[in-house]
């Protein structure tokens, strides 16, 4: 007889990894047991010397799918002679890991039972197992077991807790275990909060195919749904919600569905279909989807498309049969999504016309993931729901814990445990108060799951984000400022573990510059510890500030002074005189026109000129359509364009003005010069990179910042670049825009401590 004490650390919480443990040592009859410890799942074991083998070899090879197991301690300890094999009671104690998986789409075995008149969950909405329903959405403290989520109130019945201690049984140890007699329930109620009779899904699904909008609580979060198909309730929809043009995601039925309005490639059925059930960022079919309303997405030319991932969802899906649904956060224009039911019901009134809501509270707000296939990788335009909180894994082990606290826009926060950075979940704008709240809350939240207090915190240099003042006011023993594209360049070596120095391309819409100036153009050289500007964009003024990334057109008339041409030309016949002469004056007389070197600014400007967007109805909108003309040309050719020598370089921007401006009189397509301006800044990037090769023998760039969430751009830049020699990464883990700045942050204050030793 012997016995073996093993430790197995990763995500091996609420995936279903006890009761695998419990099933194999039984199978192999062996004594012991097995807990939760919240650093781990330690287990000890007793029998034979052949059994114990077998079992250590099994426990690496078939554990259950969502585990992912990252290291196995063992060692010998003395039998004990207990009778058999027990899930013991979890201990806290200790260091804790924050080893709580992401949000788990609905397994194909629930979906079998929730379709079987025979089977006691038939179309129970909050069927779940332990492969699959809400984890982090629901989680209130670690380590992971029911009395740490909001299913805390709902006692187990009969049934379920047998279920739940039978380890043959799929729900063994299953914290989300419910059932139509034990679990939460829908229920429709009115905007008046009456409830409406009938059955909750019945009503909103007949609800939804008359026309009507329903605000749907989901997994962590509201969203708002109604027929994609009709262009009266989407138009309905953007009234009542403010959202004039910024696309509308829709959820469709099965990949069937998605094949018939998109060309899809295997990847990207694979994202569709994958347990994290994102939105991904597909091409329509043209002619464009004519089962889709128009105004779904307009004028742009990819569509957010995701497959159901709550029973809820597919039990909707089913009643509504082959209508699209638009299905996009519960929210007003750019608030935060609405997660509790009465705030739903006060802030969606007047947006819905029926509240599908349910018990189970959600107590971490996390909105839908959103990524694009770029065919070799992966690009995440928002990192949040089914992804968060499994780590990024860090090149280099910290020494202490540390708080990034990310950006303004956008925000994640991040926090470093040993080898593990842990992105939060998408927070949003900072602006917003509601955002703010949840921030500062969810910041404690992780702290409590990891069981850290962070005693080193990393922040932007910008002296006005919120997140600023928060790291400046908190009580850290050491406070780093990382300069916003720096952040941005670290990221990227961040997430591929890249050793030494390199060439940093951080394109982007605004970051405040070591120069107090608004940086978004620039080409930095050196590692996570420090960076040197080698390259940027000429600066232009940035006429009123904010106002200036609303409106396309003040970026042109700057460019178009810039670059010596009336820019009474460039300024369209929408917008009114007076409003043009008091950009000049603002130019003029350098009064609220920060000087900027922004490629998201110069974009717009390009925008504007070409006729394309004066006016932007929500951020990015002018890039976006660029690109969507962008992609409908073959090779165009570039523009003229400088670079002046000198520390840093400058890319001259004025040649490419003027060729453009050239372009708009003679009467060249929008979608010819967005091409070849696409492509001038591709050839740019490889320009300065040369340059640079020449000067630092340096051959590694990153892609980062914003911009490169353009695929058409990424793509090209990439391709140039790799032409000429040049090793490229770009992000594959984290957005390469301001969700992914945290772990930048992290990156180089924890270079900074190490340093600093
Ligand atoms: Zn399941
Ligand atoms: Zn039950
Ligand atoms: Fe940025």
């Amino acid at each position: 007889m012997e016995r073996r004490a093993i430790d197995v650390h990763g995500t091996v919480q609420g995936v279903g990894f006890r009761p695998f443990v419990h099933a194999l040592a039984t199978r192999l009859g062996l004594a012991g047991f097995v807990t939760n410890t919240g650093s781990a799942v330690s287990i000890e074991i007793e029998g034979d010397r052949d059994a114990l083998n077998a079992f250590e070899r099994d426990l690496r090879t078939s554990a259950p799918t969502l585990a992912h197991i990252e290291s196995v301690t063992v060692r010998s300890v003395a039998p004990v002679g207990e009778p058999g094999f027990q899930i013991a009671v979890s201990r806290t104690a200790g260091v804790v890991a924050l080893s709580i998986p992401a949000d788990v789409a609905t397994c194909a075995a629930c979906l079998v039972e929730l379709f079987d008149p025979t089977d006691r969950r038939y179309r129970y909405p909050f069927t779940t197992c332990s492969d699959c329903g809400p984890r982090l959405t629901i989680v209130t403290g670690a380590p992971y077991d029911r009395a740490q989520t909001t299913m805390v109130g709902f006692a187990m019945c009969d049934a379920c807790r047998r279920e739940y201690t039978n380890p043959s049984d799929r729900r063994f140890h299953a914290e989300t275990i419910a059932c139509p007699a034990c679990g939460p329930r829908l229920q429709a109620l009115d905007p008046s909060r009456r409830v409406v009779d009938g059955d909750p899904l019945a009503v909103a699904a007949a609800l939804i195919r008359a026309g009507g909008i329903v605000a749907l609580k989901g997994l962590g979060g509201f969203h708002l749904a109604c027929d994609a198909a009709n262009s009266d309730s989407v138009a309905a929809l953007r009234t009542r919600k403010h959202r004039d043009e910024k696309p509308f995601a829709i959820m469709l039925r099965d990949l069937h569905a998605v094949r018939d309005l998109c060309a899809v490639s295997d990847r990207e059925c694979e994202l569709l279909a994958s347990p994290a059930r994102p939105i991904v960022l597909l091409r329509r079919r043209t002619p464009r989807s004519a089962e889709i309303a128009p105004s779904v997405a307009p004028d742009v030319d990819r569509l957010g498309v995701m497959l159901p991932y709550t029973p809820t969802h597919h039990l909707l899906v089913d009643l509504i049969g082959d209508r699209p649904l638009v299905m996009t956060s519960g929210n007003r224009s750019d608030e935060p999504i609405a997660t509790d039911n009465d705030d739903a019901r006060s802030r969606l009134a007047g947006i819905a016309d029926l509240f599908l809501v349910h018990d189970r509270a959600i107590h971490v707000r996390c909105d839908d993931s959103v990524v694009e296939d770029m065919g070799s990788s992966t690009l995440f335009v928002r990192r949040s729901r089914g992804y968060v909180p499994a780590p990024v894994r860090l090149p280099v082990e910290i020494d202490e814990p540390v708080l990034a606290v990310g950006g303004q826009l956008k925000n994640t926060f991040a926090i470093a445990r040993g080898h593990h950075a842990y992105l939060s979940h998408h927070i949003g704008d900072l602006d917003d108060l509601r955002a703010l709240a949840a921030y500062e809350r969810d910041i404690e939240l992780f702290q409590s799951l990891l069981a850290v207090r962070p005693q080193v915190i990393a922040y932007d240099l910008h002296p006005d984000y919120a997140s600023t003042r928060l790291a400046l006011e908190s009580d850290a023993r050491v406070r780093v400022a990382v300069q916003h594209h720096h952040a941005h360049v670290a990221s990227c070596i961040a997430e591929h573990g890249l050793d030494g120095p390199v060439i940093g391309i951080a394109w982007d819409g605004a970051g405040w510059g070591t120069d107090e100036c608004v940086w978004g153009g620039e080409f930095l050289v050196g590692d996570c510890r420090r960076v040197e500007r080698a390259a940027h964009l000429r600066y232009v003024p940035l006429p009123g500030g904010d106002r200036a990334t609303r409106e396309p057109w003040r970026m042109a008339f700057s460019h178009a002074l810039d670059a010596g041409i009336d820019p009474f030309v460039a300024v369209p016949a929408s917008i009114p005189k007076a409003a043009a002469s008091i950009v000049r004056q603002m130019i003029e007389r350098g009064t609220n026109a920060p000087l900027a070197s922004s490629v998201g600014r110069l974009f717009d400007a390009v925008a504007s000129f070409a006729g394309v967007r004066h006016i932007s109805t929500y951020e990015g909108q002018a890039a976006m359509q660029l690109q969507a003309l962008a992609s409908e040309r073959g090779d165009t050719g570039t523009y003229e364009f400088d670079v002046e020598p000198g520390t840093p370089r400058r890319v001259d921007t004025r040649p490419l003005i003027r060729a453009i401006v050239a372009d708009v009189v003679a009467g060249r397509a929008p979608s010819v010069i967005a091409r070849r301006f696409h492509s001038t800044l591709a050839a740019a990037a490889v320009r300065v990179c040369e340059d640079i090769r020449t000067a630092r023998r340096l051959n590694t760039v990153v892609l980062t910042g914003g911009v490169f969430a353009n695929a058409v751009l990424s793509v090209e830049v990439t391709r140039r670049l790799a032409c000429e020699g040049f090793e490229v990464y770009r992000h594959r883990t984290v957005p390469p825009g301001d969700g992914g700045l945290s772990l930048g942050q992290l990156a180089v204050a924890a270079a900074v401590m190490k340093e600093g030793r």
